[in-house]
């Protein structure tokens, strides 16, 4: 699987060359050790790099190109220690391609009031250069995250590591490869898209072949792999046979085995991260991928089902983006299912088909064999298990059209009251916020897709700063939604898009 480049952000302090050499000193020592607080916190997903103070158009426009041409820069934070007039700015901003931080902080925490002079106040003057470089910022229009604070608040280092992940989901977005087997199931609407579009706005290359181009791959799988792999499921899995013969079970274990093996080595050759199938398009596939494709997720591929290529694009970006994270709970396809509509235990029971992702399994993790509903085919193995608790965002990426939106949900995963052990696919249990009644509401007023691209380990404000700079509408459903205020937002952003 391929993992991210070993990026680094860049430190950029801006200047200007009227203070003399003497502060021009003390603004370089300063911005150094700014970094080296912010390295050595252990917070960030990356380390940040620091460059020479930038003190005029010049000095600007090289490093800011540096930056683009440099393949392991993810973004540049930059920050005005002294006035930095800003005309000196717009060409390089201009040039300028990657994400960017602004990080409005102060070397001084306090101001100090014994002996503060107008020295200290020429040299120490964010307050004052950072607005006029906002400004030229601003009156530009380029997209930028700001963040206020001391550098050494725990928060404002939360926040800058947040955007650092961000960074790298900005950054990540236009080396996405989509694999389609099949085209998207017909009549459904919200897995449609636009792939031209997607292409424009995130960099997506979203590909097509027959199934049978991957039956091909599937079917020269040698019996000796089949086995090797085949054991390894039975030596890392609970086998449940439910009254099946043992050696047909194994059987249609040995299908998923082979599909597996042939879908790697078909993705790895043509360098793809994320995979489409659709159950009514199987071709000469003797069973729809189930333990295959939960087993590639699971190694942090992307995936939709029924055709939907815009979940498993952002499915694997938001599994990129998780990919360092320490002590992460895991990113995965989900599809909202059915109710619990009891008052006090409200949620949605999540689920797919087949192919939900270890990634977020808690607990011991089965596989099973059992007819499918739909389709034509033998009846697929597949992993079953419950997930973990806690909080995550579910985010769904449509198409209206004229434009993308991406919705947003903070959700409260729980276990559900009681096992059920005649379901024979793997669950999650969650309550959006702020309860199921707003929360489903919103929603579907936003037109949010059953599919959804769900995480532990992001938060609603990286997806919504990932939207920013992609240039799209993203709306978002927490704590504090209400469906008056809600359906006013879209009625603006429906203007503020179009
Ligand atoms: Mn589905």
């Amino acid at each position: 699987m391929k993992q991210t480049k070993n990026y680094k952000i860049w430190f950029a302090t801006g200047s200007q060359d009227l203070y003399g050499d003497e502060c021009l000193e003390k603004v370089a020592q300063h911005s150094k050790m700014i970094v080296e607080s912010l390295n050595a916190t252990g917070k960030l997903p990356f380390e940040i790099v620091w460059k020479p103070t930038l003190i005029d158009q010049a000095s600007i426009r090289r490093t800011l190109n540096e930056a683009n041409n440099d393949p392991e820069c993810a973004g540049v934070i930059t920050w005005m220690h002294t006035f930095s007039p800003a005309k000196m700015w717009i060409i390089g901003l201009q040039e300028y391609k990657k994400p960017l931080c602004h990080l409005h902080t102060q070397f001084n925490e306090e101001i100090p009031y014994d002996t503060i002079d107008m020295d200290f106040m020429n040299e120490n003057q964010s307050a004052h250069g950072d607005r006029e470089y906002g400004h030229i910022v601003s009156r530009m229009g380029i997209e930028r995250k700001v963040i206020v604070g001391h550098f050494t608040d725990p928060e404002v280092v939360e926040e800058l590591a947040a955007w650092m992940t961000t960074a790298l989901g900005i950054m990540e977005s236009s080396h996405v490869r989509v694999c389609r087997f099949g085209d998207n199931m017909n009549n459904v609407a919200v897995t449609e898209g636009d792939k031209v579009e997607a292409q424009i706005k995130f960099g997506w290359e979203i590909d097509h072949y027959n199934v049978n181009d991957l039956v091909k791959y599937v079917d020269a799988v040698s019996d000796a792999d089949i086995k090797a792999l085949t054991d390894e499921y039975y030596s890392t899995y609970e086998i449940l046979l439910e009254g099946r013969n043992e050696d047909e079970f194994r059987r249609h274990v040995e299908v998923q085995a082979a599909q597996e093996i042939g879908l790697r080595r078909f993705l790895e050759e043509r360098d793809y991260h994320a995979v489409v199938t659709h159950f009514g398009m199987l071709g000469g596939l003797k069973q729809l991928p189930g333990l295959a494709i939960q087993r590639l997720t699971q190694d942090g591929y992307g995936f939709g089902a029924e055709g939907d290529w815009k979940t498993a694009a952002l499915v694997r970006l938001m599994k990129l983006m998780t990919s360092g994270k320490k002590d992460a709970k895991g990113t995965a396809f989900m599809e909202d299912y059915t109710y619990n509509l009891v008052k006090g235990k409200e949620g949605i029971l999540e689920a797919h088909m087949l192919e939900v992702d270890p990634a977020i399994a808690d607990g011991p993790i089965s596989i099973k064999v059992q007819p499918l509903s739909m389709g034509n085919r033998e009846d697929p193995a597949r992993l079953v298990f419950t997930s973990k608790t806690g909080p995550g965002i579910a985010c769904s990426l449509i198409d209206l059209g004229n434009r993308f939106r991406l919705i947003i949900a903070e959700v409260d995963c729980k276990k559900a009251e009681k096992a059920m052990p005649k379901l024979p696919v793997a669950t999650a249990f969650w309550t959006p916020r702020p309860d199921l009644k707003t929360g489903a509401a919103a929603w579907i007023l936003a037109g949010g897709a059953h599919h959804t691209s769900f995480s532990y380990d992001l938060t609603a404000q990286q997806m919504v700063d990932w939207a920013d700079a992609m240039g799209i509408e993203s709306v978002v459903i927490d704590k504090d939604t209400t469906i008056r205020g809600f359906k006013n937002e879209l009625r603006w952003n429906s203007i503020a898009y179009r």
